[in-house]
């Protein structure tokens, strides 16, 4: 029996997305509950256009509590004039807008991490339709797609670019370039604990050239993080030829994920202190962290140790740990580029 077509997305766009010009507007999805029997969930878009060229899709919040792309993205939503423009800026600096307001990585409307939901359904939750409308109406618009994440409440990240291994080489090498292009301190060859239901993997799979980040996290960010997000965004619009003029480019120290062994996983709850910080080089054996069980005093800390030479990539926060945890990341240093 041949699998029924998907119905069309419930999500209605305020804005034209062939028209010329800047457009301010929404994603506006219906969602009636208690408070508003016949509401929307109004998810901010933007779109500057002119002329043809390439189109890429900017996206922010995708984890609503990740906040380096939603600062860069409101900004450039309000300072990106048409003129500057040749192709199709779209920008949706807060795509998870219901974990955005509350500050938290996963809907409190369904409790939908985004970031797993894709490809989405247009008749499943309020997560999965965002997912949908992404994937059916936003990435076919678009040639080359930048998602920008941070480690939210839990984790904190050395600033990278990053992009995937992937079977077609031609992609694999434009998303590098694009990475490149980026100009974050460090670009990573980006291993995923967990690939199934990302945008990364939809955009991928539509053939797309596709750029992630992680920028920092612990919650909040920084001056220096925003400023890292602010000039990558421009970076990759210069790259794919939409802005015209000279990119902002420095170094970058490549990085490489090579296989699991980079995840350090908590066994066990209890109280970290890292021996180590973001950044620092460690060798394999090394003790990164110690977890101290709560209880009672007069325990030993369990020891956790690099299982290879690297840098310490990404550590969790804040500073009690459940088990199951992703304690930390080791990434190794490549001498050059992908
Ligand atoms: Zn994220």
């Amino acid at each position: 029996m041949p699998m029924a077509l998907p119905g069309p997305s419930p999500i209605v766009p305020t804005v034209d997305f062939a028209a010329q010009g800047v457009q301010h507007g929404h994603l506006r999805l219906p969602h009636s509950r208690d408070d508003s029997a016949w509401g929307s969930i109004m998810i901010p878009v933007c779109v500057i256009a002119q002329g043809e060229g390439p189109t890429a899709l900017l996206t922010g919040a995708n984890h609503g509590d990740e906040y380096e792309g939603p600062a860069a993205l409101y900004e450039l939503a309000r300072t990106l004039y048409p003129a500057q423009v040749t192709g199709r800026v779209i920008i949706a600096p807060a795509l998870n807008y219901p974990a955005f307001l509350a500050g938290t990585r996963t809907s409190p409307i369904d409790k939908g991490n985004l970031n797993r939901s894709f490809p989405g359904r247009p008749d499943g939750s309020v997560t999965q339709k965002i997912a949908d409308y992404v994937t059916r109406a936003l990435v076919p618009l678009a040639d080359i797609v930048l998602d920008l994440h941070s480690g939210g409440r839990t984790l904190d990240f050395l600033p990278y670019a990053a992009a995937h291994e992937l079977p077609d080489k031609a992609q694999q090498a434009r998303c590098f370039a694009a990475v490149a292009a980026f100009a974050a301190p460090y670009s990573m060859k980006m291993l995923e604990i967990d690939a199934v239901g990302m945008l990364d993997t939809a955009v991928e799979n539509a053939g797309k050239t596709f750029v992630t980040t992680e920028l920092g996290g612990a919650g909040t960010a920084t001056a220096r993080s925003i400023a890292i997000a602010r000039r990558g965004v421009l970076n990759v619009l210069h790259h794919a030829g939409i802005l015209s003029g000279q990119p902002q480019t420095g170094p970058t120290r490549w990085l490489d994920m090579p296989s699991a062994a980079c995840f350090v996983c908590a066994q066990d709850g209890g109280l970290v202190a890292f021996a180590h910080d973001l950044g620092d080089a460690l060798r394999q054996g090394d003790v990164v962290a110690r977890v101290y069980p709560l209880g009672r005093t007069g325990c030993a800390p369990m020891e956790y140790r690099a299982g290879m030479d690297g840098i310490l990539a990404a550590r969790h926060v804040p500073g009690l740990l459940q088990a199951g945890d992703c304690l930390c990341v080791i990434a190794q240093q490549r001498e050059e580029g992908i």
